[in-house]
């Protein structure tokens, strides 16, 4: 089976910007893959050379294995859901799910018909004659993928979809997005800025970065085993820690990531530290340590006693905590 997206070598430049630089990206069929990095790093551009709104300056793309050089938009199988969900504020939900195909000639009864049960699978039936204006943020965003689903493409493209949306609405359907689309087997292609929302839909994620891809992997390994500094950092801001910091800690001279949460302050023995400071942030107080003149955080669960600003305390990990990443991440 041909892999659902392939890149080989892929740039995109503009003038002298490297938007998307030598990209290489396999894409498996019925995967929730997540492009994940800082804003501008490539990845709205890559999604774009998927869809076909842009050409790559040079390098090959093939979808299912058909090679899309010059395959405009519309002749690929592949659908796009906007952040601005780009609704026609003029034409009804109905109209506007069906709006793709009463362009390609699919007729009138067919098309109610398909719209109606696409309304459905997003949770929205029966609003197909309201107006975009008449919806909430988040039914308007179940629209837009409504109007994507309806032309069952084999591959579906998000754009920060849930961007607009409050956090609670957000993670609803984050839940919901992910049940789809392991009900409907489309595979997925999410670009997000938002770490934590790729590491709880992704099958895989792409960490971007200066549009290179610094690290592909499942949420688990770009978590627990980030192989740069920068991944260590952008997803859940770890604890990255020079050589002679992690050489002082026990370990060799080599770069190192050291999560916030796995470090704990109980400990009756361990390496000493200053408390520089501590912020609450509600299921856990985040303290921050002084070590060697390096700031280390540590996630302190709720209800355990917070020391005081000043204090000197004790501090550990399990050895398998202390990800090294050598000399040169
Ligand atoms: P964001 O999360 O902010 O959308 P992104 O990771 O999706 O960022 P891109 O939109 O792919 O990043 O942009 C990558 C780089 O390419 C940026 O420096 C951007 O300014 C540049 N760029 C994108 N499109 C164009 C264009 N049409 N013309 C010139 N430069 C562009």
């Amino acid at each position: 089976m041909p892999h659902a997206v392939s890149f080989q070598q892929v740039s995109r430049h503009f003038g002298a910007v490297r938007a998307v630089d030598a990209v290489d990206l396999e894409i498996a069929p019925g995967e929730f893959f997540a492009m994940l990095g800082p804003s501008g790093s490539g990845k709205t551009t890559c999604l774009r050379l998927i869809a076909g709104f842009e050409q790559p300056t040079s390098g090959h793309i093939e979808i299912f294995g058909e090679t899309v050089e010059g395959v405009p938009p519309y002749r690929r199988n592949v659908n796009t859901v906007f952040q601005d969900y780009a609704l026609f504020p003029h034409l009804n939900v109905a109209d506007n799910v069906a709006y793709g195909q009463m362009i390609r000639g699919v007729g009138k009864a067919e098309r109610a018909r398909n719209a109606e049960a696409a309304l459905e699978m997003v949770k929205l039936p029966g609003y197909g004659s309201r107006k975009p204006g008449q919806l909430s943020g988040g039914q308007r965003q179940r629209v837009a993928l409504a109007r994507a689903l309806v032309n069952k493409p084999k591959v579906l493209l998000l754009d920060e979809p849930l961007g607009a949306l409050d956090l609670k609405l957000r993670e609803q359907m984050q839940e919901e997005l992910k049940v789809l689309q392991k009900a409907l087997g489309i595979t997925f292609v999410f670009v997000t800025h938002d770490q934590s929302e790729a590491l709880s839909m992704a099958d895989r994620i792409a960490v971007f970065n200066e549009g290179r891809i610094m690290q592909t992997g499942t949420p688990e390994e770009i978590y627990r085993r980030p192989k740069t500094r920068f991944v260590a950092d952008f997803v859940g801001s770890s604890n990255v820690l020079p050589p002679k910091v992690t050489q002082q800690l026990g370990g060799p001279a080599e770069w190192s990531s050291l999560r916030p949460e796995d470090v704990r302050l109980d400990a009756v023995s361990g390496h000493e530290a200053r408390v520089t400071g501590a912020s609450f942030l509600g299921s856990a107080t985040r303290v921050t340590l002084d070590v060697a003149g390096e700031k280390l955080n540590v996630l302190l669960p709720s209800g355990l006693a917070v020391p005081e600003q000043g204090a000197s305390v004790r501090f550990s990990w399990k050895p398998d905590d202390l990800h090294l990443m050598g000399t040169d991440a």
